[in-house]
């Protein structure tokens, strides 16, 4: 198990101006003091792991003595041999400080916030894993992310990760959701071919969307919509 804590954060502006779809102004002075205070509230970390695939199944993979059950894991890792699960966490500061916060406007724009500093803390992390393991090119996989890889699979890969909560303070809820909720988890596996899970998610209206949707990909793998 390695953990990288912190993971520097540094927002990008024009993301969050994207993701609010804000126009310079007083509102958006307003929203450059919530980043302000925000900032000192976000420690993003993360654990992972380097494992190396055990068995290898139609529907799935064993890591470390344990299952991974998803037909899209399983077709995607097909070629894989080390794979590298991990949890990133910002931190559960943030999300306690939107509860001082009594305007929805404040809580919304700390929301976003906290999704571009976990993007942000992602993308840095895949950025040192490639360059630690000389890696060209990677993709990720989330349990959730796709009703192929269903949300309960976060327990397994949990378990292959070792003692999370000890290493960065994230926990399952009954549902197998984070806490704390800014938080994502998934194994990253090194790929020639360019890979999101979007490209199987039908979901029209996603504002997060980073691949157009392929029908014939998605059409490989039951059941087809998405879970989040
Ligand atoms: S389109 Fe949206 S909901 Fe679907 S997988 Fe991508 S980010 Fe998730």
């Amino acid at each position: 198990m390695e953990i990288i804590n912190p993971i520097p954060v540094e927002l990008n502006l024009n993301e969050l101006q994207e993701k609010l779809h804000m126009k310079p102004g007083k509102q958006w002075a307003q929203v450059l003091q919530l980043v302000e205070s925000a900032a000192p509230l976000i420690e993003a970390k993360v654990v992972y792991k380097t494992c190396y695939i055990e068995e290898k199944y139609t529907d799935g993979v064993q890591l470390d003595g344990i299952r991974l059950t998803s037909p899209v894991l399983g077709k995607k890792l097909a070629e894989s041999v080390r794979v590298f699960p991990y949890v990133l966490t910002i931190g559960p500061k943030l999300e306690e400080e939107e509860k001082n916060f009594t305007e929805y406007i404040q809580q919304y724009c700390l929301d976003i916030i906290g999704n571009v500093a976990l993007i942000t803390a992602r993308r840095s992390f895949e950025e040192q894993l490639k360059k630690k393991y000389k890696l060209e090119k990677m993709a990720r996989l989330g349990p959730g992310s796709l009703k192929a890889w269903p949300i309960h699979e976060q327990k397994p890969l949990f378990s292959i990760i070792g003692d999370v909560e000890s290493a960065i303070g994230v926990t399952l809820n009954e549902s197998f959701l984070m806490i704390p909720r800014k938080s994502i988890s998934g194994i990253y596996f090194p790929t020639e071919i360019p890979f999101e899970a979007c490209q199987l998610c039908p979901r029209e209206d996603c504002p997060s969307r980073r691949a157009p949707f392929d029908a014939r990909q998605a059409a490989e793998y039951e059941p087809k919509d998405t879970d989040h």
